[in-house]
């Protein structure tokens, strides 16, 4: 599934698609769910340019001179411009691409496209999205952010830490594969609650979470991280040869070493 990482390199792709005249717009069925009543990328975009390609977590937000063209990816939404996928292979899908996964299109003046390829039919485009219902971004989130984002007025200490670092309206774009990583980097255990971890652990976790987004972004995305390789059932932990605990946290298959994550 495309995390935070995932989506940046989309961003940096949809660069390619500034000041560039648009011509048509397609939108399926599916895509086109979740917008604003007279809201319709077919209607508002034709004859506009994108000026800026930013992100707000797992949101791609493409701006032009009027309304702003929010694109949410899904469960294996991939971005192609000109034929170039944002992304090597396509990964979070099935690997391939066919033609009949693209789910929407951006057709330019200039005879090339920005295009929605999505096998799960998850993916979504929509004028003006709604994007303060989202916490800070992930890859910018100081120490105060991961705090407040942490906080809870639950006499229990509020939900899993996991849960809550997946919850998007906390932190935006963190998803299952990076959560497991950065907590089991972090050491934390994934199953305790979010508002007990002390000041030390608050900043420990901060620390992880930066340095896992800076060296997956490097190494190529959200499925290179070292915990990876003992993501199955029976798999042991790559720092101390623990047979990891598997369960489901925040709905999520999670994995978390017995030994090392308190
Ligand atoms: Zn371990």
């Amino acid at each position: 599934m495309p995390e935070i990482l995932e989506i940046e390199y989309y961003r940096q792709l949809a660069e390619g698609a500034l000041d560039r005249p648009i011509a048509s717009v397609f939108v399926d069925e599916y895509a086109g769910r979740g917008g604003r009543p007279g809201m319709d990328p077919e209607v508002v975009l034709p004859g506009l340019s994108f000026l800026a390609a930013d992100r707000r977590g797992k949101v791609l937000l493409l701006e032009t001179e009027g309304p702003t063209l929010g694109m949410r990816f899904g469960m294996t939404g991939g971005l192609l411009l000109d034929g170039l996928a944002g992304i090597d292979d396509l990964r979070y899908g099935p690997g391939t691409y066919e033609d009949r996964w693209i789910r929407a299109a951006v057709t330019f003046a200039d005879g090339g496209a920005l295009l929605l390829h999505d096998p799960r039919r998850l993916g979504r485009l929509i004028i003006d999205p709604d994007v303060d219902a989202l916490g800070p971004d992930a890859l910018s989130l100081t120490l105060g952010e991961l705090r407040t984002a942490l906080a809870s007025r639950s006499a229990h200490g509020g939900p899993p830490l996991k849960a809550r670092l997946l919850d998007q309206s906390k932190i935006a774009g963190i998803g299952n594969l990076l959560a497991d990583e950065i907590l089991w980097r972090a050491g934390i255990d994934p199953t305790r609650p979010c508002a007990h971890l002390d000041d030390g652990e608050i900043r420990r976790l901060h620390r992880r979470t930066r340095s896992v987004l800076d060296q997956l972004f490097e190494r190529g995305g959200s499925h290179t991280g070292d915990h990876m390789v003992a993501r199955f059932p029976g798999g042991r932990c790559p720092k101390d040869g623990a047979e990891l605990f598997r369960a489901t946290v925040g709905g999520r298959t999670t994995y978390w070493c017995p030994t090392h994550q308190h």
